[in-house]
């Protein structure tokens, strides 16, 4: 399907993007509440498949779409941005609550580990986190603050949220 990753059921980028642009949209002509978009990335990936394979590569990947979709409401839409890149969009969501929600999911990913072929595979995740406001000129002008404060949980020694607010 045009709109769906194979991998794992999630939206595409292109589907995730879009869904971004209509709810800002949505937030420039209803006013409203504002959004939150989430960015999400497996940390030292290429160590997982170096040291375990590729196919297990993969088995995280869809192992951490279910316990992404596991923690979110039905209105979030949540998608597969890159190779092992996530990305949320949280509608009607304050900073707190989707601060809160990001911190369950990095925790549980990190205390279940992935079983594949009798191995425990651990896994961590770093996730970056803003507002979508109607000021924003763009979809992508909340995607890059999302994407500066991921690098910042990576920055900072992986498996950690932050945010960065709106208007940076
Ligand atoms: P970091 O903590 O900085 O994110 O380290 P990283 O190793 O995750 O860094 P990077 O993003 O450079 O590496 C991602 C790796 O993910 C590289 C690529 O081989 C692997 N990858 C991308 N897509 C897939 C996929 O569909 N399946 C598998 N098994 N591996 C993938
Ligand atoms: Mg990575
Ligand atoms: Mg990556």
């Amino acid at each position: 399907m045009a709109t769906t990753d194979y991998l794992t059921g999630l939206a595409n980028r292109r589907h995730f993007l879009g869904r971004v642009t209509e709810e800002l949209a949505r937030l420039k002509r209803d006013g409203g509440q504002q959004a939150v978009v989430m960015l999400l990335d497996l940390d030292y990936f290429k160590t997982v498949n170096d040291t375990y394979g590729h196919s297990a590569g993969d088995a995280v990947i869809r192992r951490f779409a279910q316990l992404m979709r596991d923690c979110l409401r039905k209105m979030d839409v949540p998608g597969r941005v890159g190779g092992e890149e996530f990305s949320v969009l949280l509608p009607d969501t304050d900073i707190d609550a989707a601060l809160h929600l990001a911190q369950r999911l990095r925790t549980i990913v990190a205390e279940a580990p992935v079983q594949f072929n009798h191995q425990q595979i651990p896994v961590t995740v770093s996730i970056g986190l803003t507002l979508l406001t109607r000021t924003d000129a763009s979809p992508d002008a909340a995607l890059h603050r999302a994407d500066l404060a991921l690098y910042r949980a990576k920055d900072g020694g992986r498996n950690r949220v932050e945010v960065l607010s709106a208007g940076v």
